[in-house]
Parts: C-alpha cells; structure tokens; sequence
C-alpha cells in the first residue's frame, strides 16, 4: 500500500510504501519528523530506507532524526551535497536544517531497498540530481512534474531545458498505465 502525509509549510508529500510484512520505504521524508515517527510506530513499520527524488530541504529535512535511529538514506550521486551544504536551499527560506551525509549515493537503474525493487530514472531539470522512482505501476515524480505543471528550475542547479528532456523520457509511464505521485 501507499500512504501519503502532507508535511510542513510547503506542503510536502511524503510517501510511505509498506508491504505484507510491515517493512516500509519512506519515498521523501520532509518537514514535521514526528509525523512521520508517529505514523510508522502506530502502524508497526520497519523502514527500510529513506529515498530521496532530490535535496532540496522540504523532502529531506526529517532524515538526520531517520538516519539516528539506523535507517539509511538514499539520494542520487548528483544531489548528494545538498544534504550538508546550503545548497538544499533551506537558508533562502529561513529554515534550520540537520546536515548529514547519505548512505547511498545512487545512479539510474534498478534500485533495491530490502524488498522492495525501484527502476530509477534520472530527472534532471528542478535540481541536477532529480529523479523518478518505478514502483509497480506506480511512479514517484517529485518535483519534476506536478498534476498543473512543472517544477521550477530557477534553483542554482536548475535547468528549463534538462527539465523539458526530462519530462520527454518519462512519457511512457504518463499514459495512464502507471499511477503518478508527486512531490507536492
Ligand atoms: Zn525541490
Ligand atoms: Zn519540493
């Protein structure tokens, strides 16, 4: 099943994909930690990895607290700074933000976290390490694509071109065969 919970002021989604066994894998794990926590205690969960579809601080700022109690965070190689510099933005929207290093630092390809197997997709545009994440019929987007529009990229690593070819590889899981979930 996926659950999704809506964090911070930004309005985050965090998405969390469980399975018959009660492990989990925490897709983007934003603002409002205990949330988060409380939802994954209630439930029984075991988490089995935090995956990141980039740094920016809205879907990441939780994973220092994750990473603390053993859970290990995924992020691709190319969004991988964000974690412990300015760059995942938190500063230009006055935020605080737990600074760490990613356990894995992923390039596109199959991706297995315990059980559950992901296809990533590299989705640069919003952020140079963006990406898409295969699960199922399912397709977590991020902040690529939105259900009115696009994700910005007048970020420092943004790019309106890298985004339009980015959006031009995900078509084939746009047609209405694969269940979309985005980042906000
Ligand atoms: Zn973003
Ligand atoms: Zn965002």
């Amino acid at each position: 099943m996926i659950h999704k919970l809506c964090l911070g002021d930004f309005r985050e989604n965090c998405y969390i994909i469980t399975n018959s066994k009660n492990k989990c894998v925490i897709v983007d794990a934003g603002e409002e930690f205990e949330k988060i926590k409380n939802f994954i205690d209630k439930n029984n969960l075991k988490i089995k990895g935090i995956i990141l579809t980039h740094g920016h601080f809205d879907h990441c700022a939780s994973c220092k607290k994750f990473q603390d109690l053993g859970v290990k965070i995924y992020i691709h190689k190319l969004d991988a700074d964000k974690l412990y510099t300015d760059n995942n933005l938190a500063g230009l929207f006055n935020k605080t933000f737990d600074e760490f290093d990613a356990d894995v630092k992923f390039d596109e390809g199959n991706l297995k976290v315990g059980d559950f197997d992901f296809k990533v997709i590299h989705t640069p545009g919003h952020s140079n390490g963006s990406v898409s994440f295969v699960y199922k019929n399912n397709i977590f987007l991020g902040d690529t694509i939105f259900l009115n529009g696009v994700g910005r990229t007048d970020f420092y690593d943004g790019s309106t071109k890298k985004l339009i070819s980015s959006i031009q590889k995900l078509k084939p899981y746009l047609n209405g065969e694969y269940n979309l979930f985005c980042g906000h």
